[in-house]
């Protein structure tokens, strides 16, 4: 049995045009293939549905948020399904449930474990197309459970890599580029991306690919690639093992992210331990700290200690430090969130120098300030204030020339 995967994002399911168009991505498909379409929920609908919670409780109980804002998705699936039958495909949607996809126990941000693949054999007896509700699953207790924005690329490419198929990601961009198209025109489409590489641009706020799928996709070896369900005949980008073309580029692409948060404890205790009274709750919460920075004090015995987090998670962490402050012994407890981390990715940093040498002057020259730096062999990362997102990544963008 020949079979593709294809996921359709929030905007290729987002109206009846939308849905047609993307039916007719899946009606050529299943010429020659059954068809697995992990779908979305229409745009905007995951944030109504979560808006909706909201009304009731400002921190809704996970278990009923999860039933709620999971159920976009198994609409869309339905819709389609409903018309994929009217123009004589043979399709049904299932249900996560029915399939059924595991995911780990806990809620919103949930881990893929296993996808039954036993079950989609079987409805491909009888039918041509199935559709699958992306973002979901159910856990040991049968519970629904929901994994994090975006996570529908995650669903694609775990029933991609549970099938031993191919993944192909349907969205409204052409592909992968070296930096937001909506937010830098003369962006360039990069056709072939290492996994690495993109691993590093979706973790740092290229959303275009939920970070996840990226890591699944480079576990299990599935073949994805990214493409446009508006412009779906355009070639699109190939996410792909590193090789010696990709190699040529010193730098590949340039992330934003404006979910960030940071938090700054002052006159925390220079000694040995102290981090780890701060860090084990957080971690202990499921909470992922990202840049770490500590200025120690004059007098040698006290330091500052910074750090960034998802937005998403300050109220949780502040929660948490605000309970451990007489354990951690710090002063004072200070956050923002009008700050936003720009990334500068490519494989070609690990042999070339001077790539820290034109961020640093691109930011001088605009009087950007960087307030935290962090880098790794393929990347560096810097912190700065909001509202210089846009011209920060749009200089560096030239700076770099990834426009040629
Ligand atoms: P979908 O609803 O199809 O999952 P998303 O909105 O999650 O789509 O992701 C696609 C969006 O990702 C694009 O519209 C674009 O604005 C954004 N994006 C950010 N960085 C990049 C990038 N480097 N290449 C392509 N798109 C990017
Ligand atoms: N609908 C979910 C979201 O908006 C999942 C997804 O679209 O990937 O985050
Ligand atoms: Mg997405």
């Amino acid at each position: 049995m020949k079979l593709k995967v294809l996921k359709f994002g929030g905007t290729s399911v987002g109206s009846k045009e939308a849905i047609i168009r993307s039916a007719s991505i899946i009606s050529k498909w299943s010429k020659k293939y059954k068809v697995v379409a992990v779908l979305s929920a229409m745009s905007g609908e995951t944030d109504r549905l979560i808006n909706l919670t909201k009304l009731f409780s400002k921190n809704p109980n996970p278990y009923d948020y999860d039933n709620a804002i999971s159920s976009g998705e198994n609409v869309s699936c339905s819709l389609m399904s409903i018309y994929l039958n009217s123009i004589k495909i043979k399709s049904k949607s299932l249900m996560s449930w029915q399939i059924p996809i595991f995911t780990s126990d806990e809620h919103m941000k949930s881990r893929i474990l296993k996808v039954d693949k036993n079950k989609i054999f079987k409805e491909f007896n009888n039918s041509d197309v199935l559709l699958i509700p992306g973002f979901q699953g159910i856990n040991s207790k049968n519970e629904i459970t929901t994994l994090g924005r975006g996570g529908s690329d995650t669903s694609a490419v775990a029933v991609a890599a549970s099938l031993d198929a191919e993944c192909i990601i349907y969205t409204d961009v052409e592909g992968v580029f070296t930096t937001d198209p909506n937010l830098v025109k003369n962006a360039k489409k990069i056709s072939q991306i290492s996994y690495e590489e993109m691993l590093e641009l979706a973790s740092q706020g290229a959303k275009v690919l939920q970070t996840r799928s990226v890591e699944l996709a480079m576990r299990k070896k599935t073949k994805l690639s990214v493409r446009s369900s508006i412009k779906p005949n355009s070639s699109g980008t190939v996410v792909t093992e590193e090789n010696s073309k990709l190699e040529n580029n010193t730098v590949s692409g340039i992330a934003y992210s404006k979910d960030e948060a940071k938090i700054t404890l002052s006159r925390v205790l220079d000694k040995p331990g102290v981090s780890s009274k701060i860090f084990s709750p957080l971690a202990k919460g499921n909470i992922n700290v990202d840049m770490i920075l500590q200025n120690v004090s004059q007098d040698g015995k006290y330091a500052n200690l910074s750090f960034t987090l998802p937005r998403n998670d300050l109220e949780k962490a502040l929660k948490i430090l605000k309970k451990e402050k007489s354990k951690i012994g710090y002063k004072r407890i200070n956050s923002s969130n009008n700050i936003s981390k720009i990334s500068v990715i490519g494989v070609g940093m690990r042999s070339h120098a001077g790539v820290a040498q034109t961020l640093f002057e691109t930011l001088g020259k605009n009087k950007i300030n960087i307030q935290v730096i962090t880098t790794s062999e393929i990347k560096i990362s810097i912190l700065i204030d909001e509202k210089f997102t846009d011209l920060a990544v749009q200089k560096l963008h030239k700076a770099y020339k990834l426009h040629i």
